[in-house]
């Protein structure tokens, strides 16, 4: 019998985080004060994110411990699953080994629960009654609304109004999980209520719901903070549960990866599978590929400018150092909204400069192909997000066949497409198509920056 799922005993899941900072031979340049522009300390960060998460933020510890209680929630779907992908080797006929690492297993379907309770616990634990956040697609306020119900705080979530109308289910699975649900822009907030009395129908834009959900928080101090899903440093850590787990599943097979592949938003995914496997690189001389896939609608990675930038579209929050397309650029309304962002993660920023890693992008015709045949082929439906790193991995698979070698290939599969068919919808119904960005363009925008570097 040949083994498909690979699980580690329940004792065996991870009880520390990677923190890869430590092991990094340039670190990650600081965030720095919108205002004043000099580095931000723990304290500068605290106003805005639990003083713990602050200070998880600018750490270089190696390892973190994960809190007990953090552990016990993750059990009830950690360990995920590595999966052998025969089916959908066989279907390629290549003679490529392919292994994907199912995140889609969690009560949300993706990832993002693995950030979110951790951050619902340390603001539990310092006093916190309220989080306040913003959500696009609505995968990261599903996650947190679940955490956030599990401690017993309340989440406030800032969901883009077009988004909302939309996704309906999402917002319902926020809903169920007992979160407060606003279609952004709001009238409860200063920024909210000027964006009205300019455009009453504004549809809403992710850099105004973290508008709104920043000021929620800062007019809230004595209770509330707010809270983000990707990119930020302690986000990345807390997702190394996902590689290290890889690690210990991958043991048990006896094979290792020649590549590792996670598609790319603000990087939160792609660091938790790959950063484990990087620290064997640096501290072991494995000799492991890593590849962030973007989609070619958004490529901050592959085409865009390493330079100090905000975060949201309006210029709230820290300046942070980040391969950028500029907060003002607006990608094309592609299914995958996960990876509608312009900017990336500090630590995957510095990472990719100093060569550490790689970057591709993708057209969406593509990666919704790739995920139909997928879905063919191993019985899940991915979410349009994952399907970017299954692309990849089916063109290296393919590559392979044709050069006639064996590689061993690992991809994450960072959610389920259960609640985003209208992706699969367009796409049968022949209204998909590609979005490419003119050199002009990414010009335009990135000239629009304060250069700082
Ligand atoms: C949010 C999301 C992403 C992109 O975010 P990262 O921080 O880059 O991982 C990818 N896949 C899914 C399913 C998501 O929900």
């Amino acid at each position: 019998m040949v083994t498909k799922k690979i699980l580690l005993p329940e004792s065996e899941n991870p009880k520390q985080w990677y923190n890869i900072v430590a092991d990094m031979p340039n670190k990650p340049l600081p965030p720095l004060d919108p205002k004043t522009r000099k580095p931000m300390s723990v304290d500068d960060l605290s106003v805005i994110f639990a003083r713990e998460l602050a200070e998880q933020e600018l750490s270089t510890e190696r390892y973190i411990d994960i809190p007990e209680e953090v552990q016990d929630i993750f059990r009830i779907w950690r360990n995920t699953p590595l999966v052998r992908a025969h089916g959908l080797e066989r279907m390629l006929q290549t003679p490529a080994k392919i292994y994907f690492k199912n995140e889609s297993v969690s009560p949300s379907g993706s990832h993002k629960t693995n950030s979110a309770v951790p951050q619902a616990y340390y603001n539990k634990m310092q006093g916190i009654k309220r989080l306040t956040t913003e959500t696009g697609a609505g995968q990261w306020g599903s996650a947190i609304s679940m955490a956030g119900k599990h401690f017993g705080i309340d989440v406030d979530v800032y969901m883009v109004k077009v988004s909302c109308e939309q996704k309906p289910y999402r917002r319902m699975m926020m809903k169920t999980w007992g979160a407060n649900v606003y279609p952004s822009p709001t009238n409860m907030t200063d920024a909210g209520r000027a964006i009205l009395a300019k455009d009453p129908d504004c549809t809403g834009s992710l850099g105004i719901a973290i508008s709104e959900a920043v000021e929620m928080a800062l007019k809230n101090q004595h209770d509330t903070r707010y809270c983000l899903g990707s990119s930020l440093n302690h986000v990345l850590l807390h997702q190394t549960i996902i590689g290290e787990e890889c690690l210990k599943q991958l043991e048990m097979t006896g094979d290792y990866p020649d590549v590792v592949i996670g598609c790319f938003g603000g990087g939160s995914n792609f660091a938790g599978i790959t950063f484990p496997f990087l620290r064997e690189n640096f501290t072991k001389g494995r000799k492991t590929r890593f590849v962030a896939v973007e989609p070619e609608s958004c490529p901050k990675l592959t085409r865009g400018e390493f330079q100090y930038d905000y975060a949201d579209t309006i210029g709230l929050t820290p300046l942070l150092p980040m391969y950028t397309l500029g907060h003002n650029f607006h990608p094309a309304s592609i299914h995958a909204g996960g990876l509608r962002y312009h900017g990336a993660g500090s630590i995957v920023s510095q990472l990719l400069k100093d060569g550490y890693i790689e970057a591709a992008d993708m057209p969406q015709v593509e990666c919704i192909k790739s995920g139909i045949l997928f879905s063919q082929a191993e019985g899940i439906i991915p979410a349009p997000e994952s399907t970017h790193a299954i692309a990849y991995a089916i063109r290296e698979a393919l590559k392979c066949k044709e050069e006639g070698t064996s590689k061993t290939i690992l991809f994450n599969l960072s959610g389920h497409g259960m609640v985003d068919m209208f992706a699969y919808e367009q796409y049968f119904a022949g209204n998909l198509r590609n979005y490419e960005v003119s050199d002009e363009e990414i010009a335009k925008n990135i000239a629009e920056l304060d250069k700082l570097l």
